[in-house]
């Protein structure tokens, strides 16, 4: 019996990468686990894996996660963890004309609108089970400035600030929403990135280490708090300065 047995998880963009290590750890934690990916295919193969349930959607249609959520409930009778974590690379400046919009607000879609429509479409599943957990896939960009991506900075900082303050107001309920701010970890999210990172010599965390910090979350992390994930160094929160 596994420390999550008996519980149900849903986990978004776990098709790839740390979203597929999340969703094996879940269940082999215990956890039934249903894997959502806009790669239907992605989805089905972790999910066959895992003896879960696949679902196709695009995180930024409004629809998709309270359809997700209610196909979950139907099938496996409740939700305990959400793991909203798909999300995709800026890829641009974003301080000039040349900015792409359409680019911009898929950015936003993805790795905004999806936190913000996840959060309210898991919340009153949550509710109805008696509390549980949403672990938001921020990043180390959430909580400091990454120069080369401003947009993907901006993104990851409005969801760590989201979580923050939704995350005290749902404390009260035994509603813990918390974000995982990994640093860079060995994924397709990483493009040609991945080999000037490894060329200058950069550790990079794998998937599973950041599955890691998932399971440590869920054993003790506090309402509203960020996770940080770096190689070398056991996960832990991350102490925010108030105002002065
Ligand atoms: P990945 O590309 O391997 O996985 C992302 C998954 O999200 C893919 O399976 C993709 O199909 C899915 N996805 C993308 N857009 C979607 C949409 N609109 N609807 C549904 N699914 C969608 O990358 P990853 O590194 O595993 O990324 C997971 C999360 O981790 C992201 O939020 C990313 O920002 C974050 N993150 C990554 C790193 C890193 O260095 N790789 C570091 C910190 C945070």
């Amino acid at each position: 019996m596994g420390e999550l047995s008996g519980t149900v998880a849903l986990v978004t963009g776990g098709g790839s990468g740390i979203g597929a290590a999340s969703a094996r750890r879940l269940a082999g934690l215990g956890a039934r686990v249903a894997v959502l990916d806009l790669d239907e295919g992605a989805a089905r193969a972790v999910a066959d894996e895992v003896g879960g349930l696949a679902l196709a959607g695009d995180v930024t249609e409004p629809a998709t996660l309270p359809d997700a959520v209610a196909r979950v409930e139907a099938e496996f009778g409740r939700l305990d963890v959400a793991h909203l974590n798909a999300g995709i690379g800026g890829g641009q400046t974003g301080v000039d004309a040349s900015l792409d919009v359409a680019a911009y607000r898929r950015l936003v879609g993805v790795n905004v609108d999806h936190v913000v429509y996840g959060t309210c479409a898991a919340v009153p599943a949550l509710r109805r089970g008696g509390g549980g957990t949403i672990v938001v896939t921020a990043s180390l960009a959430g909580l400091t400035p990454m120069p080369a991506d401003p947009l993907y900075t901006l993104s990851k900082h409005a969801v760590v600030g989201y979580v923050r303050a939704a995350g005290a107001a749902l404390a009260a309920e035994g509603i813990r929403l918390c974000a995982l701010c990994p640093g860079f970890a060995d994924t397709r999210l990483l493009g040609p990135a991945r080999e000037q990172l490894t060329g200058a010599g950069f550790p990079l965390l794998t998937p599973e280490q950041v599955a890691d910090a998932v399971a440590a979350m869920l054993a003790e992390a506090e309402p509203g708090s960020a996770w940080i994930v770096q190689p070398g160094r056991e996960p832990a929160p991350y102490r925010f300065r108030g105002l002065p």
